[in-house]
């Protein structure tokens, strides 16, 4: 397909050939498509597959996000905050394990204002300096970002969940909206983070317009990372009735992405290990080369519900890293046990040791 090699050889295409290409292509071509993908990144990154260990430290958020579990006003969860304690113990049993990433995910929670979070930074790096510390909770001021970059902060994940406003409010309420999400992101990198944006794929009334701006959005703000993962329904929100995204719909997202961005940092997500045993897999086969898995407490990890059935909260967790790395093997793909910077990303700046 003419799309396809035009993808290929530009690492762009513009709404209208994405919408194109979204709606049109073939089972035939989709694999051309992954097998395409998958060069890319091995020609930047080789068939390395970089581990993340993530640690869900609080599931108490000030936002009401409809499609999410954790949302304000779902009054049927259990909230809970990770101690410093707590999280430096996380750090520590990943850190056996070979984790080199520790990524903070958080709902939006007030208690951890910008001196606790200094604390626990600093703390991290510490302890684990050769260690890059992911930053996930959420929106902040830029003093915030700022702060939490020169206490030690690597990297942050924002995703900006659909690139147009009207998709955008139909997902949120009136509180949240595109435009201070993107104003968020474009601070991030300008602080210099490396920055991940990203979306779900097929929430609830998405479009493939919606879907090929999120890719233009992409291509634009050109983010050293990107998350992209199925919407998956959870029953005590106002979507629990909705549909789930499909396998196939994600894996065509991650592809083109790769290609979109060649040496993006792109998850195989738990969303998609959710919608399918071989999810994670298929990611890797289709461009992906990041997985994150869960260092949260074990008996935690079903409290930081963003979705029904998530996977990794029972039996399969970083605690079977022997697990994963037999998977991994199995699907052609190697462990990398560095920090798995974006190769075109250098730290400027020192970090701050008094504040
Ligand atoms: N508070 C942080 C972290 C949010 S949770 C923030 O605002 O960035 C991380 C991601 O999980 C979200 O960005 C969203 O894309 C995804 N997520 C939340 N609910 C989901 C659902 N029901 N299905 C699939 N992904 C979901």
């Amino acid at each position: 397909m003419a799309l396809i090699h035009k993808l290929c050889e530009t690492h762009n295409l513009s709404e209208d050939e994405l919408i194109y290409l979204i709606d049109n292509i073939s089972s035939e071509d989709k694999e051309y498509l992954f097998k395409k993908a998958s060069e890319v990144r091995d020609h930047y990154y080789g068939n390395k597959v970089f581990l993340r260990g993530l640690i869900e430290f609080t599931n108490y958020c000030k936002n009401d996000c409809y499609y999410c579990g954790i949302r304000c006003s779902n009054k049927n969860i259990d909230r809970y905050r990770l101690s410093l304690d707590d999280i430096l113990e996380c750090c520590k049993i990943g850190y056996k394990l070979g984790f080199k990433t520790f990524v903070l995910q958080g709902g939006e929670d007030p208690f951890f204002t910008d001196d606790r979070l200094i604390n626990i930074i600093r703390l991290i790096k510490e302890n684990y300096n050769d260690c890059a510390i992911t930053l996930s909770l959420g929106e902040r001021s830029y003093d915030s970002y700022k702060k939490l970059f020169d206490a030690g902060a690597d990297r942050y994940l924002l995703r900006h969940e659909t690139a147009c406003e009207k998709h955008y409010s139909k997902l949120h309420p009136e509180n949240l909206n595109l435009y201070d999400r993107k104003k968020c992101l474009s601070t991030l990198k300008e602080i210099g983070f490396q920055v991940g944006a990203g979306f779900m794929v097929e929430s609830p009334f998405q479009t493939t317009k919606n879907l090929a701006k999120d890719l233009i959005y992409l291509k634009e703000l050109d983010p050293h990372m990107v998350g992209i993962g199925p919407f998956i329904p959870h029953h005590d929100t106002p979507f629990k009735n909705e549909k789930a995204g499909s396998l196939d719909k994600t894996l065509l997202m991650l592809a083109i992405t790769r290609l979109l961005l060649p040496k993006v940092l792109l998850p195989a997500t738990t969303a998609l290990g959710t919608i399918s045993n071989v999810g994670r897999e298929l990611g890797l086969k289709a461009g992906a080369n990041v997985i994150m898995p869960n260092l949260s407490p074990k008996k935690l990890r079903e409290k930081y519900s963003l979705y029904d059935n998530k996977v990794g909260t029972g039996d399969e967790a970083a605690e079977s890293k022997r697990l994963i790395k037999e998977k991994i093997n199995n699907a052609g793909f190697i462990l990398d046990d560095s920090r798995g910077d974006n190769i075109s990303w250098e730290r400027s700046g020192t970090i701050l040791n008094t504040l």
